[in-house]
Formats: structure tokens, sequence, C-alpha cells
């Protein structure tokens, strides 16, 4: 393997590319990379699993089929079947990639091949019967093929997702990962996705992708569709603790997951919960994978209903009815922040979440805010309303933070909420595609105390 430039190569040249591709790049008129390009290139040449947001028109296919055919070029191979396995979710998106790739490897010994409905079946078993290294499909056709046990991806080197998020929106969620259980487990997987703030994408990270990388270069500002994030103020861990407390007995939900930023955090909080006839468990790295695993099964059956967590032991986690998802320290980024909300909202349900926010945390928070370029609702408890309102210079943070004025007044707004839970007439409705661009590139690798 080449060794990649570090931050931001700003040519072609500087990405270590082999002759055979940088000539293909120069006859398609490629100059410089693209920022989606500059930043996923260097990081998939190194076999990294990877979760990048970036839209079409953004130069994304090129981020994915570089590396991964250079990959291919450098690493010689006699295995039968295909090497590197593309999947998009439309016969449309599938032919454009197939085309990009065909340019891309005319000056290579290399092999392309494309698999999508409507297409000759045979044809098709015949192309994967010839070992062609690098396949583009989209989910269902190829899934039929599998069942006549033509496609052989035992030996694959690379699994690419496009557009994961339509992909899922489009119900392909089940196909996909049936395809993904018959690959080599030691794949490296790249996921696009227009957004990352879907959890439906973010659930098939967690269970497609392993220490993952991640190249956020679009807005993220769309959100998450179907969660109402909230956050409330308070002015220290005791008064943090009393909110709690009051939102478990007092907010309507099935499952309630509490995020805590470290194991002695969340082990401190399960007595007092207790005390109040909460039906509370503890889930946390320290905790051996016997233990972990009963606390699951309490939790999915619903002896336990108030779950207490720290992000390494909710990675992955996927229950269903989880509808409350309480902060009660706030993530130290927002990727972290994304994954945790993640856990609730399922397709077809609505969920809340709630941040507790204490002084030393509001700029850590309007932080998430700008990262997501979302506002959370700010909420007040009336009988537990604290000293802390927020910086003294509410007027310009909040206005980056999008806060209004009434916004803040002294009032519980519970009954908002529920009326938002029933309100279901919005649930799948797409927003408009965001469009804005920033350059922002994050590790999901921050420190944990719970490792
Ligand atoms: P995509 O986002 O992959 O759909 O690409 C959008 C368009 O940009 C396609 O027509 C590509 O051929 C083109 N493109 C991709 N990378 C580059 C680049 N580095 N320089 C110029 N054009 C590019």
């Amino acid at each position: 393997m080449q060794a990649s430039s570090p931050e931001n190569p700003s040519t072609f040249l500087n990405l270590s590319l082999e002759a055979p591709l940088l000539k293909a790049i120069n006859t398609m008129g490629f100059e410089t990379p693209t920022p989606v390009q500059s930043k996923a290139i260097p990081l998939a040449l190194e076999y990294k699993d990877l979760l990048v947001s970036a839209e079409t028109g953004s130069g994304k296919t090129a981020a994915f089929l570089l590396p991964t055919i250079q990959n291919l070029l450098s690493v010689h191979s006699d295995a039968i079947g295909t090497r590197a396995l593309i999947l998009a979710p439309t016969r449309e998106l599938a032919q454009q990639i197939f085309i990009q790739c065909q340019q891309l490897i005319q000056f290579t010994e290399l092999r392309v091949g494309i698999i999508t409905g409507g297409d000759d079946f045979r044809l098709q078993q015949n192309m994967l019967r010839r070992n062609t290294e690098i396949v583009i499909a989209t989910p269902g056709r190829l899934l039929e093929l599998i069942e006549q046990q033509t496609p052989n991806f035992t030996r694959l080197e690379t699994l690419i997702l496009d557009e994961a998020d339509r992909m899922l929106d489009m119900g392909f969620s089940e196909d996909v990962l049936s395809i993904a259980n018959r690959c080599n487990a030691q794949r490296q997987t790249l996921l696009f996705s227009a957004t990352l703030t879907h959890f439906g994408v973010i659930k098939m990270a967690d269970k497609l992708l392993t220490n993952h990388e991640i190249v956020a270069l679009n807005t993220l500002h769309d959100g998450h569709r179907n969660i109402e994030q909230q956050i409330i103020v308070a002015d220290d861990i005791d008064h943090k603790q009393k909110l709690l407390a009051w939102l478990l007995l007092n907010d309507k939900y099935d499952k309630a997951l509490i995020f805590t930023n470290s194991r002695v955090q969340a082990d401190a909080l399960r007595g007092p919960l207790r005390g109040q006839k909460l039906r509370v468990g503890v889930l946390h790295g320290e905790m051996d994978q016997k233990d972990r695993n009963r606390m699951m099964e309490l939790y999915r059956s619903g002896s336990v209903n108030v779950m207490i967590a720290t992000d390494l032991a909710a990675r992955g986690l996927d229950i269903e009815g989880i509808n409350l998802v309480i902060n009660f320290d706030v993530p130290r980024n927002g990727i972290n922040y994304i994954h945790r909300i993640g856990r609730t909202g399922r397709v077809d349900a609505l969920g809340v979440t709630v941040m507790l926010v204490k002084s030393t945390e509001w700029n850590l928070m309007s932080g998430i805010e700008r990262f997501l370029k979302q506002s959370f609702k700010r909420r007040t408890i009336k009988e537990l309303e604290g000293h802390y309102k927020g910086p003294k210079k509410l007027k310009s943070s909040g206005k980056a933070a999008g806060v209004k004025k009434k916004e803040t007044k002294k009032k519980d707004t519970t009954e908002k909420v529920k009326v938002r839970l029933r309100d279901k007439k919005n649930i799948g409705k797409r927003r408009t595609p965001a469009t804005q661009k920033t350059t922002e590139s994050t590790s999901n690798q921050a420190p944990n105390t719970d490792q």
C-alpha cells in the first residue's frame, strides 16, 4: 500500500495513485480533488471503514471509486469472486457509477459489471461467473442472484453503500444487511449518505462498520425527522438528578435511555432512581458481557424500562420502544450526540430527547447545535426551575443557536411534548435536501471514560 499524503491534499498527485489511474483522471478532465475526495481518499487507501456524508454533485463517486481501484491495483489477487461490491438504491445511480468506473479503469486490466433489475438475468450470472473484480448492483436484483448461488463474495475486499439514506428510505434495509452478511467479514466497508443525522444510517453504520472514521462535509441541518430535541438548563448535578427523576416520573414513554459520560456517574444514578420506584438498569463497559446481555434482555422484554448507559455500552443498541432519550451529561461531541439520539425515533415512531445542561456544559451544547446546524427546544419544568438560565449574553449566543425569546418563558412544556408524540402526520415526509456545505470533518473516536 502506498503512503497517502496528510491533510487536505490539493492535487491528485499527492494522493499517491498509480499511473493508470492518474492518466484516467487526466483524460476525464479532473484537475484537483473535491473536498470529499481530499478527505475520504487517504483514509480509504488505508483500508479504514468510513461513514461519509456527501451529496450527489460533490464528487462522491470518485471519492470511493479511486481508493477502491487503487487498492485493487496495489494488491495482486488470484481470488475467485468479486473483489469490490458497490450497492446503490436505483438503476440510474448504479448506471452512473458504472460509467464513471469504466472511465477510471480504462488503462488497467480490471473489469466492472453492473447488476440491476430489468436487465438480462443470465447475462448477469455469466458476468459474475467470470470473476469480474468490481460489481455495481441494486440490492433487489443482487439478492435474487444470491438466491441462485451465483455471486461469490467470500473474498470481497471492499463493500460500498452509496446513498445509504436513500436506500433505507426505499425499504432496502433488510436486503442490504442480508447482502452484507454474505460478504467476507474482514472486508473494508464505506458508507456514503447525504446526511449523517438519519437514525437508519446510524444503525446501519453500527451494524456494518468497525472502528470507523467519519467524514462530514455537507450540512447536517436536516436533522432527525421524527425526534424532538429539547434542552433543560440545570444549576448542578443535584439539580440534574431532580430534573431526571421528574422527567422519568412525568413524561410519557415506553422505554427511556439515559446517557452519562462516565460509568461512575451511571452507577451513581441507579440508587436514587430506584428509590423513586423506577425499574432501572445500568449498562457500561466495566460490566462483563454476561451481565450486559442479561441487562439488555431485561430492557428488551420491558422488565426494566429505564436504562442508564455510557456511550460505549450503547453503541449498536437496537431496542424497540425507546421513545425518550435523556442526556444526563452533554456528550463530548456532535457525533456522539447523533449516536445517542439515534437510539430513539424508529421509522414509524416519534421520539423525544432531553439534554440536561449546566453552565460549564453550555459551550459544549452550543457547539453541538452549530455542528448540527440545529437549535434545540428550550424547556423549563416550573416546579424545578433553577437559578441558571444560560449565559448572560444570550442575545448573541442565543441567536447563533436559534433561541427564540418566548421559548425561555417559565412554564412546563410537557404538554406540548405529549401532543407532539401523538402527532404522527409528518412521519415519513421528506424534507427538502440540504444544500449548504461545511467542511467539518471529524472522527468518532472521542475520548471516553468507558473504555
Ligand atoms: P458525483 O458527486 O460523484 O455525482 O460527481 C458529480 C460530477 O462531478 C460528475 O460529473 C463527476 O464526473 C464530476 N467530478 C468528480 N470529481 C471531480 C473532480 N475532482 N474534478 C472535476 N469534476 C469532478
